[in-house]
């Protein structure tokens, strides 16, 4: 019998960093949440820590190509992650050596009705009280920072001028090389595949490459974190649910700059990048839950009904392509930040709805805090899992698209 050569052989597709056997910290999940954990660890003192993720940094939810960033908010917790990920982001150049893309083009949120427009203004009214520049403003003025818009259909407005966008890849990027240099590992086609009480440590997580004993876990998977949950034994109640954002060829005359615009009663949203192109999307409201993500044109007759009323020049746009992701969705679509109750050593930075990116800088220096059981600049306490065993406390937030 002659030896059969070894066609099918899958070999891995990278060298990945060694797997050691033994971390203080393991964090599952190379996106923003988990990057930016590892940094503000590292950078804290924590110098045994272990990112763990399946595929490549950054290729979860957060490789979306743009990602907005806001601390326009109904929920005073959101506000105070928001505006403190704001000054990070801000200060991002000068801290990390990184141009992370950040257009300051600011949001525009839209009112339809009555109630709407009220609940703007009282969101609006919070938000400057808690130190921001919201300005309540009307349709006329809506429609000179968007000239898309159909005045008629606007009630009222909120404009947010220190909003904006950056690159999501790029603060991931940034995150993982300070995390590094600071002596973390980043540990890419690394797959989590259960999670058993240790001998020396309080969890072994096994993945296809071997085991790490830990005595602490930090499940950042986005929207994979409820399976990872479930391996320890702590219920996370995150669905995953598609989202596409479509993309128009360059625009002759080019696009003004507009900013981040979202329509309140359908999510319809339009905002420019740093070309002539628009990108343009809305929430799908057939959409199942699914670990689906790739990209189609199946939410484009819904974008072009909410688009008729509010802004009927966007109807009909040609697209040139898109990108599809997962959103991380939770019972009230808001974060699930804390430590789980009944099992130790397990902390959780996940279910962030459509606004993880935007929270992860401040989300990392939370965890750190819980981590090393210090005060923080915020009491995570009302995003802890906690909320869903009493229906009362459950997070309300107007500014959720
Ligand atoms: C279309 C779209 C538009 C969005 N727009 C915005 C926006 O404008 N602003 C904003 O703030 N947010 C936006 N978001 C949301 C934002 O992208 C996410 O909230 C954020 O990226 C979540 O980051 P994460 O680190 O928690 O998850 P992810 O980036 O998904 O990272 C989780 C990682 O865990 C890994 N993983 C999963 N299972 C395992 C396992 N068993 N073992 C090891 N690793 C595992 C995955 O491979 C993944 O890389 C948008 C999302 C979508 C889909």
């Amino acid at each position: 019998m002659t030896d059969a050569p070894l066609e099918h052989l899958v070999p891995l597709p990278t060298p990945a960093a060694p797997l050691s056997e033994r971390a203080d910290v393991v964090i599952i999940g190379g996106g923003i949440m988990g990057t930016s954990v590892a940094f503000h660890l590292a950078e804290a003192g924590v110098r045994d820590i272990a990112i763990l993720e399946r595929d490549t940094v950054g290729s979860g939810s957060s490789a979306k190509p743009l990602g907005g960033v806001r601390a326009t908010f109904s929920d005073p917790g959101n506000i105070v992650l928001g505006q403190r990920s704001l000054d990070a982001f801000e200060g991002f150049d000068a801290r990390f050596r990184t141009d992370i893309g950040l257009r300051q083009v600011g949001y525009l949120f839209l009112a339809r009705t009555p109630e709407e427009a009220a609940a703007l203004e009282a969101s609006a009214e919070l938000q400057n009280r808690m130190g921001g520049d919201t300005r309540p403003i009307d349709a006329r003025a809506a429609t000179e920072l968007n000239p898309y818009l159909d005045q008629d259909a606007i009630v009222a407005a909120s404009f947010s001028p220190r909003d904006g966008y950056a690159r999501p890849a790029r603060v991931v990027a940034a995150y993982r090389a300070a995390a590094e240099a600071l002596g973390a590992t980043t540990c890419e086609h690394t797959e989590v595949l259960g999670i058993a009480p240790g001998t020396s440590t309080v969890h072994d997580v096994h993945t296809n490459r071997g085991s790490v004993g830990t005595d602490t876990i930090v499940i950042a998977a986005g929207a994979w974190s409820r399976r990872i949950g479930a391996m320890v034994g702590v219920d996370l109640p995150v669905e995953p649910l598609r989202r596409a954002i479509g993309v128009t060829r360059p625009l002759r005359p080019a696009p003004p700059v507009i900013p981040f615009t979202l329509d309140l009663s359908t999510t319809l949203y339009v905002h420019g990048c740093d070309d002539d192109r628009l990108l343009v999307g809305i929430s799908h409201p057939e959409q199942a839950v699914g670990f689906g993500r790739e990209f189609g044109y199946d939410w484009v007759p819904a974008f072009d009904r909410a688009a008729a009323v509010i802004a009927p020049t966007l109807v009909g746009l040609t697209l040139t392509g898109g990108w599809a992701g997962l959103y991380e969705d939770t019972p009230d679509h808001n974060a699930l930040i804390g430590r789980a109750r009944d099992v130790e050593g397990v902390l959780y930075a996940t279910g962030f709805s459509g606004h993880g990116f935007l929270q992860g800088p401040a989300v990392g220096e939370l965890v750190r805090d819980l981590h090393l059981g210090r005060d923080s600049f915020l009491d995570p306490a009302p995003f802890s899992t906690e909320r869903f065993r009493d229906q009362d406390t459950r997070i309300t937030e107007l500014h959720i698209i």
